[in-house]
């Protein structure tokens, strides 16, 4: 099939940005949220980044133009009656994930691939409540999305080849590199790895062992990462990092690795931390 039309779904952080990589890659995009006001924001949000691009002779006043004319901010689900492509970007919950596949499935054409940008949930359970699940798929881009290169693209039991190579040729023409998992496992590579990290940076700093601040540094000074996991979950959102932490404890055994301390979850149910609140974990 050839793909001209992409539907996102969510205007948020993610949704927003995967917005603009796919209309930056010449794609039209239809961006869908449930309301004006997070479709507007999602739209400023693009205007801004592009914006900036222009101001650093990234891109000309003209490729903006271009970029932003084809995206169409809209509330309506119908408007993505006709995408070729769609990746579904909302808010990290099973079934409102569901519910909109089930949605799409009955919507789109038949042959049209239905990709999530879900952080850790199962890519099968969501492939199922459609009636093609070899269609259905993981992709899971990186915040900020326009500048993050890796897109993770999932294997559901039932994704086929040829649906799992769609995707990852579309990843290349975004300009990202994609890397194939080739099982549905909760987490995938990057956050099955990062969010250990994060909960024993978390237990160091309950225990009083250094200071959030210190910890980072360590991190950046002596493993030589660009960001220390309390900078990370204060950009990525220490809401959603603390949801994939619940879901990956109750889908991987229950094991101590991904036990969230008291420290994560009393902050983020007090709303002190989180890039919505733009309070972090130094102030803490
Ligand atoms: P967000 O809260 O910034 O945005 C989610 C958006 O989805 C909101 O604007 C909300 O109004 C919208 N929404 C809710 N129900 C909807 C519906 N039925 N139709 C259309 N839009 C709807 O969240 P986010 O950070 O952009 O995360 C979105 C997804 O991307 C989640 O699955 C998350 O796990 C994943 N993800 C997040 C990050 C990150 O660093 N934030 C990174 C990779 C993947």
């Amino acid at each position: 099939m050839d793909i001209k039309m992409i539907g996102v779904l969510g205007a948020g952080s993610m949704g927003n940005g995967i917005a603009q990589v796919a209309a930056q890659a010449g794609y039209q995009v239809v961006m869908r949220d449930i309301e004006d006001r997070f479709v507007e924001n999602g739209l400023k949000a693009i205007g801004k980044f592009l914006a900036k691009s222009v101001e650093k002779g990234k891109m000309t006043e003209e490729q903006k133009k271009g970029v932003l004319g084809r995206i169409k901010g809209t509330t309506r689900m119908e408007d993505l009656k006709d995408a070729d492509f769609v990746i579904e970007a909302v808010f990290e919950d099973l079934e409102l994930k569901k519910s909109i596949f089930k949605q799409l499935d009955e919507l789109t054409r038949p042959g049209v691939i239905l990709t999530t940008n879900t952080s850790s949930m199962s890519i099968t359970e969501i492939a199922m409540s459609t009636k093609r699940p070899e269609k259905v798929a993981g992709m899971h881009f990186f915040n900020p999305a326009p500048i993050m290169k890796l897109v993770e693209v999932i294997r559901g039991v039932h994704t086929n080849d040829e649906t799992t190579h769609t995707i990852m040729e579309m990843t290349k023409k975004m300009g990202k590199e994609p890397v194939e998992v080739k099982k549905d496992t909760p987490g995938f590579i990057v956050n099955r790895l990062m969010i250990p990290h994060m909960v024993e940076a978390i237990k160091m700093l309950e225990e009083g062992v250094a200071t959030a601040e210190d910890i980072d540094k360590a991190v950046k000074l002596g493993l030589n990462y660009p960001m220390g996991p309390f900078e990370l979950m204060d950009l990525t959102g220490v809401d959603i990092t603390l949801h994939v932490t619940e879901y990956l404890y109750k889908e991987l055994n229950k094991e101590s690795k991904w036990s969230a301390p008291t420290l994560f979850k009393s902050t983020v149910r007090a709303g002190r931390l989180g890039r919505k609140t733009g309070a972090g974990w130094y102030k803490y």
